[in-house]
């Protein structure tokens, strides 16, 4: 039988319809085994060694000689660092100068990899160079809010297949962080609890969605995850801010984020999918209420029309048997290959 599910901490509803489709299993092998094939460098691919374009270059990791991580601004930017901050509210005309930053973060000196394929410690890498990089900008007093995402594959809106991926910088904090950010103050006003530790703790007790635990994440599938497959890997000492993750914390993050990326890879046939950290405004790093996260997105059904008109999504998969599916997922098959390789 179908139900609506509340997600406890954004108050997001999501209509569970499992029975209307396809049981997890069914939604593998959809997508090409792409990574770790082809070519691995590129002559006409401006990411790859030697095609660097220094002009657009900000930060390389090691600061010297061959690099594993590069942060370079974006060729075509949606917000540009050079246009001033002015706002303007005027009857119709409400707008705000697209004052910011839209970086891009190769994650990999080989055209050909993806995180799957990546060491831990390459995964943790990319999330160290993230920070570094969120402190230097956040100092700048235009910006309110910093976004981290990836997108991996055409479907989950990738254009260039060499291994990246982005950050944007905003004047103001977007609508769907203002709201998640009410919700969670309410919900603290209410019961004096932040609702992610919350969830941390109900999702724990009820193991049922666990994906993976780590000293210091958990992962796992929403009581109300809003598609299949959805993933919340949150850390599970309270931490508004994603900048204020440790060097401990990092590694771990590298460690959980890869095996969770490997039994996708493994498990459902290398989908394409988005992940997005979920962080405080930058005014807000302290907050009791707000607790950061990465959301994992595969792209393995489409939004339609219920959803455009409800703003409810229907998810076709029960998150319990999703959940269930990833911790059977057996990558020891990857492990073996990637050993191969190494000898
Ligand atoms: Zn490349
Ligand atoms: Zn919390």
């Amino acid at each position: 039988m179908s139900e609506l599910r509340q997600n406890l901490a954004t108050k997001e509803w999501v209509l569970i319809a499992s029975e209307r489709a396809k049981r997890p299993h069914e939604f593998a092998g959809l997508g090409p085994l792409a990574c770790g094939e082809g070519p691995a460098w590129e002559a006409n691919c401006p990411f790859c060694p030697g095609n660097e374009e220094i002009d657009l270059e900000v930060a390389r990791v090691p600061d010297a000689g061959p690099w594993q991580v590069r942060i370079v601004g974006n060729r075509y930017p949606a917000l540009s660092e050079t246009v001033t901050l002015d706002r303007e509210y005027n009857g119709l005309v409400r707008r705000i100068s697209g004052a910011g930053y839209h970086e891009v973060i190769v994650e990999s000196p080989l055209h050909n990899s993806c995180m799957a394929l990546q060491t831990p410690a390459e995964v943790a890498c990319t999330f160290r160079a993230f920070i570094d990089r969120a402190w230097a900008i956040q100092r700048d007093p235009r910006i309110e809010y910093i976004l981290f995402f990836k997108n991996h594959g055409r479907q989950a809106g990738a254009s260039l297949r060499h291994p990246h991926a982005q950050m944007m910088a905003l004047p103001m904090v977007p609508n769907e962080v203002r709201v998640r950010t009410d919700q969670a103050r309410m919900h603290f006003d209410e019961v004096g609890k932040c609702a992610y530790c919350e969830m941390l703790h109900h999702e724990r007790a009820d193991g049922r969605r666990l994906i993976l635990e780590s000293e210091r994440f958990m992962a796992f599938a929403p009581y109300a995850s809003v598609s299949p497959f959805h993933i919340w890997i949150l850390p599970t000492n309270h931490t508004a801010s994603f900048f204020h993750a440790g060097a401990a914390e990092i590694d771990d993050l590298g460690e959980i984020m890869h095996a969770v990326v490997r039994r996708m890879y493994v498990g459902l046939n290398n989908p394409d999918f988005n992940y997005v950290i979920r962080s405080a405004p930058v005014r807000d790093l302290g907050s009791p209420y707000l607790h950061w996260y990465i959301t994992i997105v595969p792209r393995i059904s489409l939004a339609a029309g219920f959803e455009l008109g409800s703003g409810i999504y229907i998810n076709p998969s029960l998150p319990e048997e999703c959940a269930q599916y990833l911790r059977e997922v057996d990558t020891s098959l990857l492990n073996r290959v990637a050993a191969d390789e190494a000898i």
